[in-house]
């Protein structure tokens, strides 16, 4: 042995830690809805209340001018009204909701962003873009049973949610018709459900089931029950998920529901001991999301062992930045909600300022893989326009940064077939802005990009 290696080794010691580290344990607390003139006289316990929560969602743009009068200017109002009278969406806002927005920054904000339209902020849609561009429709071999994969599908037992996000990719079916969207309707409905019942059975290769919507939240306790008990009874069934938003827009149901919370209890205990997983799926874009009541919501949910899941869209000026992304990954992870997925944002009508570039989700996942536990580091996905499903971002067979065009296959799903995603072309190169101007250029810009991708010997 060399004299050198006999040498103690110095302890690697670390430099103390910033505390901006720490800023995912740092959830609000206190009664922050008394910000909000119109919630200042709101006690606690009303607060808490789902069904209050319920009650004084916004649904229409009076009642939105009443709640937020005096905190932002008549000029934001009128964007607003015009935004609204353009969206594919309906418009519903939890107080919950409202009191968590800056209203002195409201065009920065990212809980505003999500769910109230300004008309000022909007941009032309994509050329490539049509409603319902996952092609879910397509898929249905019953209404409302989406089976694209082999082994999984998607039951839609009803279209409404406990708010409205602009950003839908179900705004095809979901919410009320609007101005701009005559819906495709998806109501509860006991017969269209025993269909999808029964295609369930019928599919042997079928072990996966996810009950989204709409939202699981605005299911009644016993449909919970009906809907969990009909499909872990089924021989082929292994896995089932109950999809909702309702923890990160309206946590107080998870708190003060005890029939709907105890509905969905007893269908995970059921599969535990059927030896079936049942777990929930929720989705928190912003760390501001996650508040003290949130904590106090999923900590209930833990205690029952229930496994949560959380799926994010990337949304320009909500969550597109490695930081953001970041800090709402550590504050998932500490209130014991498994981060899964980050969509690309799909291609949506009416929402074309609130998609980004597939490269900044390349960059954010880059930035997060690391941060904390691998089993809680989110993998970027496309959910392929076409109906090619999720693929993970980084699997592009091509990708063209100057047009936008990305390119995808799904060996699994649909062999031998193309499938693109579009960046937003007000994100582009000014050369390539042009050519997406000119209708005769697309069918090029895409063959383009899509023999390139053959070329490099795709699929
Ligand atoms: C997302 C999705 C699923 C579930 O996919 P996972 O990757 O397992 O989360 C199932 N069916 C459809 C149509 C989907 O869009
Ligand atoms: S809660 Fe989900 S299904 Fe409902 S509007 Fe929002 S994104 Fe769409």
């Amino acid at each position: 042995m060399s004299a050198e290696a006999q040498q103690p080794v110095p302890p690697a010691l670390k430099p103390p830690v910033d505390p901006s580290t720490l800023e995912h344990k740092n959830l609000l607390q206190g009664p922050f809805w008394q910000r909000i003139p119109a919630y200042a006289a709101v006690t606690e316990t009303e607060f808490l209340d789902h069904k209050w929560q319920a009650k004084n969602s916004i649904t229409n743009i009076p009642k939105l001018l009443a709640t937020i009068k005096g905190l932002v200017s008549d000029a934001f109002m009128k964007d607003a009204e015009q935004g609204f009278a353009r969206a594919p969406m309906s418009v519903r806002v939890s107080p919950y909701l409202l009191s968590l927005v800056d209203w002195s920054r409201p065009y920065e904000d990212p809980l505003r962003l999500q769910f109230i339209p300004v008309l000022s902020r909007s941009l032309p849609d994509h050329p490539k873009l049509d409603l319902d561009s996952l092609h879910e429709r397509v898929d249905m071999p019953v209404p409302g049973l989406t089976h694209r994969y082999v082994d999984k599908a998607l039951f839609l037992p009803l279209d409404t949610c406990p708010v409205y996000c602009r950003f839908c990719t179900r705004s095809y079916a979901v919410g009320i018709d609007t101005e701009e969207v005559a819906k495709f309707q998806l109501k509860v409905n006991v017969d269209r459900w025993q269909q999808a019942f029964s295609y369930i059975q019928s599919r042997p290769e079928l072990e996966d089931i996810v009950i989204s919507g709409g939202d699981a939240y605005q299911l009644r306790a016993e449909q919970i029950t009906q809907i969990g008990e009909a499909l872990l009874g089924m021989k082929n069934i292994q896995r089932i998920r109950y999809a909702t938003k309702g923890p990160a827009v309206m946590p107080q149901k998870i708190l003060t529901d005890d029939p709907w919370t105890d509905a969905i209890t007893r269908v995970v205990e059921l599969g535990r001991r059927l030896h079936k997983e049942v777990a929930l799926h929720t989705h928190f874009n912003n760390p501001s999301e996650i508040t003290g009541i949130t904590k106090a919501a999923t900590d209930k949910l833990f205690e029952r062992g229930i496994t949560v899941r959380n799926q994010t869209v990337l949304v320009r000026g909500v969550n597109d930045t490695p930081e953001i992304m970041g800090l709402l990954v550590k504050r998932l992870s500490y209130i014991n909600v498994h981060p899964y997925y980050v969509y690309m944002h799909d291609l949506v009508k009416g929402v074309e300022d609130l998609r980004t570039t597939l490269q900044t989700g390349l960059h954010i996942e880059k930035y997060i893989r690391g941060l904390t536990a691998g089993f809680n580091t989110p993998t970027v996905v496309v959910d392929a326009p076409g109906g090619g499903g999720k693929r993970d971002a980084h699997s592009f067979e091509h990708y063209d940064r100057e047009t936008g065009v990305s390119v995808f296959t799904a060996p699994a799903v649909r062999p031998g077939e193309y499938f693109c995603y579009f960046d937003p072309i007000d994100c582009l190169p000014p050369a390539a802005q042009a050519r997406w101007a000119n209708p005769a250029e697309h069918q090029a810009i895409v063959d383009e990009a899509v023999d390139t991708a053959k070329s490099k010997g795709g699929v």
